[in-house]
């Protein structure tokens, strides 16, 4: 049986259990954290600590035992926080590589390029993350996230994915990229990943469900990848609402899809992005037992079977880690 890494060590696929695909437990940049603390920081760390012990039990309580953290670098990833909050709570967080821009790359970066794609600087990044740990934490991520968004496929971002895709292929783990669903870039991106070594159907195209066309949401997944209803909770302005998604959802798990859907919220438990509240008052719903209380009964009431809810929610999830070298 496979297996993958995960902050507390190898657990097999076949015990992941219920899984939420996209979440994320802390953003805090590094530089902000080292030299502005005070800004970072809006309350005292052990206190932020025990609040996202709170929230993950919460979620843990739900009976959801494992989490695709999807943190990137640039991100604000802190693997100390997570080993310290995964220590309270009894629960699988598998973490991610990546990077998160949606085009600015830094001059460590930009000057580094690397040719072919297997010396990019940002590939070397990617796979050291994988088989060697990130940073000095021991911890393999077993996931490489990326990010296009309304700026679309520049030169820099292709440049990402191609890396991505090639880190992906030599090490086996899934690729999640956030996208804009608007812009409909799915098949363009997969073109890429293809192109440069990914295994499409170890591809999550990130915030799928914010749209509701079910054409474009059935090209993604007959190509082979997942399409992530990732966002619930999150309804945004301009993006699907909930019963659009739901509705979506079910059609699609009537049409045979249910093994190319995952479910999440992008919930952030911490981030220095903002001051504390607002997004929680802004987005009452955004908050990560969403799926669980929400979701998941409403998805029942409108047809979905158990079997394709366990599909959605399991094995679905757990074959994005079947495969990966080691
Ligand atoms: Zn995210």
């Amino acid at each position: 049986m496979s297996t993958v890494d995960t902050v507390r060590g190898p657990v097999p696929l076949d015990q992941l259990g219920q899984t939420l695909i996209h979440e994320h437990l802390i953003m805090i940049s590094a530089e902000f954290e080292k030299f502005y603390p005070e800004f970072a920081w809006s309350l005292p760390r052990e206190e932020v600590v025990d609040k996202v012990v709170t929230a993950l039990q919460e979620v843990r309580d739900r009976g959801i035992t494992t989490i695709l953290d999807c943190t990137a670098f640039f991100h604000g990833r802190d693997m100390d926080f997570v080993k310290e909050v995964n220590d309270r709570v009894d629960m699988n967080v598998i973490v991610s590589s990546g990077i998160y821009t949606f085009d600015y790359l830094p001059y460590h970066l930009s000057y580094r390029k690397g040719d072919p794609v297997e010396k990019d600087m940002l590939t070397r990044m990617f796979v050291r993350d994988i088989t060697i740990g990130v940073g000095d934490s021991e911890v393999k991520a077993q996931s490489i996230k990326v990010a296009t968004d309304r700026e679309g496929i520049t030169e820099n971002i292709e440049r990402i994915l191609r890396a991505a895709a090639c880190a992906s292929g030599q090490t086996g783990v899934p690729i999640t990229v956030h996208t804009h669903p608007a812009d409909k870039l799915g098949p363009q991106i997969q073109k890429i990943f293809a192109e440069y070594g990914a295994d499409l159907t170890k591809v999550v195209v990130g915030h799928s469900g914010d749209s509701s066309d079910l054409d474009y949401l059935r090209s993604l997944m007959d190509a082979g990848s997942m399409a992530g209803f990732d966002r619930m909770g999150l309804y945004m302005a301009g993006t699907a609402s909930m019963d659009e998604r739901l509705d979506t959802i079910a059609t699609l798990c009537g049409e045979g899809y249910a093994d190319r859907i995952g479910l999440s919220h992008d919930a952030v438990l911490y981030s220095d992005w903002g001051p504390p509240g607002v997004a929680a008052k802004r987005f009452p719903t955004w908050v990560p037992t969403h799926v669980s209380d929400v979701i998941l009964p409403a998805l029942r009431e409108r047809g979905v079977t158990d079997a394709d809810i366990d599909t959605m929610t399991v094995s679905a999830p757990a074959a994005l880690f079947d495969g990966i070298h080691r």
